[in-house]
């Protein structure tokens, strides 16, 4: 089964003149086992709610990809930016396993109601 194997080299082949590193970034780190952890269900929708959750949290950070995939492997190496992304990253997984976007999955699941939960606004400290 090399389906999505397939899928993963049809995207590597668009070709995207500027990246935004901090997006690059996340995306590889949401893959990170410590994170998906935080995570009671992995499907697309809950990963893509996380990283966009913490991308909406963090500053754009654009690179011209002339050199490819190697410019952006040196940002990498910014501790700073790793633990910026990574604090956002893991409040975001927290906030979506708190309210997943949609009802859990599996028998059993007593139907709560998602609307009725304040979900935006009241920064803990
Ligand atoms: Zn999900």
């Amino acid at each position: 089964m090399l389906y999505w194997v397939e899928e993963a080299l049809r995207e590597e082949e668009i070709e995207v003149p500027i990246v935004n590193m901090t997006e690059v970034l996340a995306r590889q780190m949401l893959k990170d086992p410590e994170l998906q952890r935080l995570l009671p269900c992995h499907c697309d929708q809950c990963l893509d709610d996380v990283l966009a959750m913490a991308l909406n949290h963090l500053p754009p950070r654009y690179a011209a990809t002339d050199e490819g995939q190697v410019y952006v492997q040196v940002e990498y190496l910014r501790p700073q930016l790793r633990s910026d992304v990574l604090r956002e990253l893991t409040q975001a997984a927290l906030r979506v396993s708190r309210q997943p976007h949609h009802p859990p999955r599996g028998p059993g699941q007593s139907a709560s109601d998602p609307a009725s939960e304040e979900g935006e606004g009241g920064s803990r400290t």
